[in-house]
């Protein structure tokens, strides 16, 4: 702690008791050293200075050197502004004020010189700058001589306590000044000199006062360091904490059911991905821990042949393997892609879900008991304490982010030991992400395709431009196509302009009266949602008018066009997961985003981000760099604190990988940093993570 943490925010000179708490309720800062980690958002280089004649509209920031040649008040009541003339020499340029504007006209004066600062508008076609800050040379000067200026942020019940970025600057070059002795290190002095960082007194002293670009660099490098590394220890730390506590069982043999399955039964090729990936697990599998290992891999990569394949090593070493899908229907699917794969192989596998029968549960109960069952696949059924397994070795849960956390727990306490554990996402999310949100386990990515599909064709329509859209549906149809149709509503929201699903069902049939036409929405009950899908799967239906309900999994072949009703509605991840449902058969498929012409900037460049690209881990980076990563899904109740102050997962990858090394090493040498050299260590983690990260949350 410095001396800092005692001094309360109101004895600042210039905050008070009520600014104190305008800092508190925005800032959440309580004492004065919180004060000091509020960091500048941007610098603006104040160093340079622009010729009027030189100023285009596509300048935001400029600084001007010059003399104001008259003023005057102009426009009446609500059009009422205070215009100045203002010249140095190679032409003439407007500032204007709004608001204040007696407060500046007593103030400003002809004919001496001024630092003019602030951001270009366009007004018919002119230039002119709107309320532009106005330095005299001495007041310019006080800016450093880097002529870096910091910009805080400031929200609008701070500005109106005169709270703004100037003032706020104030605060902390005061805060600064006021240190007797240097702000106290939070990194171990070996590592300051192992990884060449700047101490923390001079960091902090660089982001709010910095005396030269470089060293402003260095400074934000050793704070987002410091923020990324420390991050990094603590998930490891449990990492590393758990691989000590729980000894897994190890898998020593690649038997005869996985080599004859891979010889015999195998119906294609493995994608080089599925081939590393399959390596990666059976490494897992071999050794004597617990394996925890996140399986990423977009729609239709094959992650499902990768499951099969790990639960046939369980087999071959005389252990049972359960999979666990997030709806009936899924698993179903499962079940029959298993059977399917293993035709006549010496292999059971049982179906366990709500709607299974008692009778049948109770001989399945017993036939898991006995041994006799090898492979268990199912719904969240799976988890209840009735179901007892003679030796269960490894656990595949599929689309794992349905599942919550205690319902994925209560799979590891059915064996003496925890099984391993295999989760499957199809949500791909940034490597630099994964590396924090699922930072305790293995990740393995299948990033490649199988060979043969046909990228699906995304395009952008505006809704009233549909009939054409229909006549390409029917074209579809009449090839013996199906079509998905997806509305982001079940019922009428306030917001009428939103197509209703009822109303689009009733329209659909309207246009094409002679195509059975199915339906299915989160308010239905389960059996007649997986009732609806069924038939859709057989052909029974041929439009499928849904929610995003069918978002998971589901696989149907033959569906060739996914039509997403107002798509400016939905997020990216979504949009992406929705689209995975069609190219998967051998046709060529197609998703048509439709929107009204008002888009939002960000609608539209979610639009354009679909239309761009089919990949998955792309799609996922750009959606974290739109919507910053604690608003993404998979990474949300995570309770990892995303609100870095440096530091920024979209952009600093390389530094995260390079301290997840570091963090690495010194948990290599001292798992529990009970070594006097790593006491800092314990202190700050301590300081940092008060509140326990839940990370059997994604375990
Ligand atoms: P997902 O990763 O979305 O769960 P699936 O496991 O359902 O994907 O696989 C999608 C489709 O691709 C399935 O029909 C599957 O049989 C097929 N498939 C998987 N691996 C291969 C491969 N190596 N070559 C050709 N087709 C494959
Ligand atoms: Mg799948």
């Amino acid at each position: 702690m410095s001396e800092l943490a005692n001094k309360a925010l109101k004895f600042i000179p210039g905050v008070g008791p009520v600014r104190a708490t305008v800092l508190e309720k925005e800032l959440q800062v309580h004492h004065a050293e919180q004060m000091l980690f509020v960091f500048p958002y941007k610098y603006v280089d104040r160093t340079r200075f622009y010729r009027i004649s030189e100023l285009t509209a596509d300048l935001t920031y400029v600084q001007l050197r010059g003399k104001i040649m008259s003023f005057e008040v102009v426009g009446s009541a609500r059009s009422k502004r205070l215009t100045a003339r203002f010249t140095d020499g190679s032409d003439v340029l407007e500032l204007v004020w709004f608001r204040g504007l007696k407060y500046i006209q007593d103030r400003i004066k002809t004919g001496v010189e001024y630092i003019v600062f602030g951001r270009i508008s366009v007004f018919n076609h002119q230039l002119s700058l709107p309320h532009p800050d106005l330095e005299t040379p001495a007041q310019y000067a006080s800016i450093g001589n880097a002529g870096l200026q910091p910009f805080y942020n400031t929200t609008e019940k701070m500005k109106s306590h005169h709270l703004n970025s100037k003032a706020i600057h104030g605060i902390q070059v005061h805060l600064i000044k006021s240190m007797t002795q240097p702000f106290p290190e939070t990194l171990p002095i070996d590592l300051l000199r192992k990884f060449r960082l700047m101490p923390l007194h001079d960091a902090l002293v660089q982001m709010h006062m910095p005396t030269h670009p470089d060293l402003l660099k260095q400074a934000r490098y050793r704070l987002a360091f410091e923020e990324l590394f420390y991050l990094q220890l603590n998930i490891l730390r449990y990492k590393s904490a758990r691989s000590l506590n729980y000894k897994g069982f190890p898998f020593e043999q690649v038997g005869a059911l996985f080599h004859s399955f891979f010889a015999h039964y195998l119906p294609y090729v493995l994608t080089e991905a599925q081939k590393r990936v399959i390596r990666e697990i059976r490494a897992d599998l071999g050794r004597p821990i617990q394996m925890n290992r996140l399986l990423q891999g977009d729609v239709g990569s094959g992650k499902t042949l990768v499951a099969l394949m790990s639960m046939l090593l369980a087999v071959d070493n005389g252990f049972q393997a359960a999979m666990m899908a997030p709806t009936e229907i899924l698993a179903h699917q499962h079940l029959e892609t298993l059977q399917t794969f293993l035709q006549d192989m010496p292999i059971r596998v049982a179906l366990l879900t709500g709607s299974t029968k008692a009778k049948e549960r109770k001989q399945l109960h017993a036939d898991l008991l006995s041994g006799e069952l090898n492979l268990l696949v199912g719904t969240h059924a799976l988890i209840e304490d009735t179901v007892q397994f003679a030796n269960l070795g490894l656990v595949v849960i599929d689309e794992q982010h349905r599942f919550g956390v205690e319902q994925r727990s209560r799979m590891w306490l059915k064996n003496d030991r925890p099984p391993h554990v295999l989760v499957m996402t199809a949500t791909p999310i940034p490597r630099t992400l994964a590396m924090t949100v699922y930072g305790d386990l293995d990740v393995s990515v299948i990033d490649e395709l199988p060979p043969g599909r046909k990228p699906i064709q995304t395009m952008h329509q505006y809704d009233n431009r549909r009939t054409n859209l229909y006549a390409f549906i029917r074209e579809q149809l009449a090839q013996g196509r199906q079509i998905y149709v997806v509305y982001p509503l079940i019922q009428e929201s306030e917001k009428s302009d939103y197509k209703n699903l009822e109303e689009g069902i009733k329209h659909i049939q309207e246009v094409f009266p002679s195509v059975p036409v199915g339906m299915v929405h989160g308010k239905m009950k389960p059996a007649d949602k997986d009732a609806a899908m069924l038939a859709f799967a057989n052909g029974e239906t041929r439009i499928l008018v849904a929610t995003t309900v069918i978002e998971v999994g589901v696989n149907v072949p033959n569906a060739s066009v996914m039509l997403i009703e107002s798509a400016e509605r939905f997020g990216l991840s979504q949009l992406h997961q929705l689209r995975g449902r069609v190219g998967r058969g051998g046709d060529q498929s197609y998703c048509v985003l439709l929107t009204s012409h008002k888009l939002s900037e960000e609608s539209r460049k979610r639009i354009e981000i679909m239309c761009s690209t089919n990949d998955g881990f792309e799609i996922a980076e750009a959606d974290m760099k739109m919507r910053g990563p604690g608003d993404l899904e998979g990474t949300q109740q995570s309770g990892i604190p995303f609100d870095l102050k440096v530091a920024h997962l979209s952009r600093d990858g390389q530094l995260l990988e390079y301290v997840r090394n570091v963090a690495k090493g010194i948990l290599e040498e001292d798992p529990t940093l009970e070594k006097e050299r790593n006491a800092l260590l314990k202190i700050e983690l301590k300081k940092r993570f008060s509140t326990d990260v839940n990370w059997s949350v994604i375990s």
